[in-house]
């Protein structure tokens, strides 16, 4: 199931790529159905907020009709930021399944924790690792193109 629902994440990470956007793709689920899909929008938007995971948290929002979202679950190709972090224990999503860390910036367990922080009152569960070659080579292959660019 896991599997399945990161499949679609990375989907929208293609789209992402395809804007030369970085590629990070999210989807939210609420009982084993997606109901908010998105993709990093950042320099199309010229928005600091436009990550993958706050504009599906917008969506899945609108759609529940709650600020929170207790019963969903997120999965993202690459682990969240601090925002984004800081946004999905704001909206109370009990589990995060994250396909790649980002050791140089992920807040879900590599520069920091956010999800997890005992003194606030939620922490997320976090499954990571699944399909994490997938989307790490599509990282890296934006990337890599991303020099080439610019030689
Ligand atoms: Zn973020």
């Amino acid at each position: 199931m896991d599997e399945k629902f990161m499949r679609e994440a990375l989907k929208q990470a293609k789209k992402a790529y395809k804007l030369e956007e970085v590629p990070i793709g999210c989807v939210i689920t609420m009982n084993e159905k997606i109901i908010a899909r998105s993709y990093n929008k950042r320099n199309s938007k010229k928005n600091p907020l436009a990550h993958a995971e706050i504009m599906a948290i917008n969506k899945a929002s609108k759609i529940v009709g709650d600020w929170r979202l207790e019963e969903c679950t997120m999965y993202v190709t690459l682990e969240p930021c601090q925002m984004c972090a800081g946004a999905i224990v704001q909206a109370r999503i009990p589990r995060v399944v994250i396909a790649s860390m980002n050791p140089k910036a992920g807040c879900a367990g590599s520069v920091l924790n956010l999800l997890q922080v005992e003194r606030f009152n939620h922490q997320v569960e976090i499954t990571n690792g699944v399909l994490e070659e997938e989307c790490t080579a599509l990282l890296q292959e934006f990337f890599r193109e991303l020099r080439v660019k610019k030689k």
